[in-house]
């Protein structure tokens, strides 16, 4: 029998917000959880404390979009480690999302450096994957989400995804309004979960794969109903409370 995977719904709120606008959006939030999901959030690092002090008993979960590779503190001016966003409370963090890759220019070698960094910290990484519109177009997308996924199981044991997580996010997809299909997402999470059994069979049957790319309450329901679809990283829509909420209810 399949294991059941509980849906995880996770709010990316990128570079957007002020302090005031952060607190009503979690306050909100906070108020409307839905039972037997999970549900997180990533602000700017300079509200997560502020957060995690005001509703970090509410059940929500709260995370960083990002972390230095460095895990020992040390003489990187700007950088944040993972072991101080555990010690603010987060317990979440984004790893390799497609706008560091691209602006940052994180490397799949980078990016399962910071992986590492975020479990020795006792964080849980959403490992993002997915591919160009390029890429889409010239039908390599299972070769990079391959290679993506290859960087980090290269330095890390399988046995890292029985807790982190997957998110698809097709660059293509990303804040543009055209969401992949329910049926392309479906094919490229069998994937992903086909590249994990090749390693283990029980773990890849564990591990949460979460699509993101323009997930909207319109088609969160349809895509989410997808068998290896196991909940979303929403950008855009995560900034409105009652879009976010409506998008966790359709998790169920
Ligand atoms: P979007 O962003 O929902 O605005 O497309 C998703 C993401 O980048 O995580």
């Amino acid at each position: 029998p399949t294991p059941q995977r509980k849906k995880l719904v996770a709010g990316n709120w990128k570079m957007h917000g002020s302090r005031a606008m952060a607190d009503k959006l979690v306050r909100d939030i906070v108020e409307d959880l839905p039972d037997g999901t999970d549900v997180l959030v990533f602000p700017p690092d300079v509200y997560l404390a502020g957060m995690v002090d005001r509703y970090g008993d509410r059940g929500l979960g709260l995370g960083a979009q990002n972390l230095s590779e460095h895990h020992v503190q040390g003489a990187f001016t700007g950088e944040i480690s993972g072991a101080m966003l555990y010690d603010v409370g987060a317990r979440w963090v984004l790893t390799g999302h497609s706008e560091r890759r691209q602006y940052q220019h994180e490397s799949d070698e980078l990016v399962a450096k910071k992986f590492d960094s975020a479990r020795q910290a006792g964080l849980t990484p959403i490992l993002c994957v997915g591919e160009t519109k390029e890429e889409h177009e010239a039908g390599q997308a299972e070769a990079v989400i391959a290679r993506q996924l290859g960087a980090v199981l290269e330095h890390n044991s399988i046995e890292v995804f029985r807790e982190a997580v997957i998110a698809y996010e097709p660059v293509w997809a990303i804040g543009t309004g055209l969401t992949a299909t329910p049926e392309k997402a479906q094919k490229i999470h069998a994937f992903i979960r086909s590249q994990l059994a090749k390693k283990d069979v029980n773990i890849s049957l564990l591990t949460r794969v979460i699509y993101g790319g323009s997930v909207k309450p319109a088609n969160a329901a349809e895509l989410f109903a997808q068998p290896d679809v196991d909940g979303g990283l929403i950008g855009g829509a995560a900034l409105v409370a009652s879009d976010f909420l409506d998008i966790c209810a359709a998790a169920r």
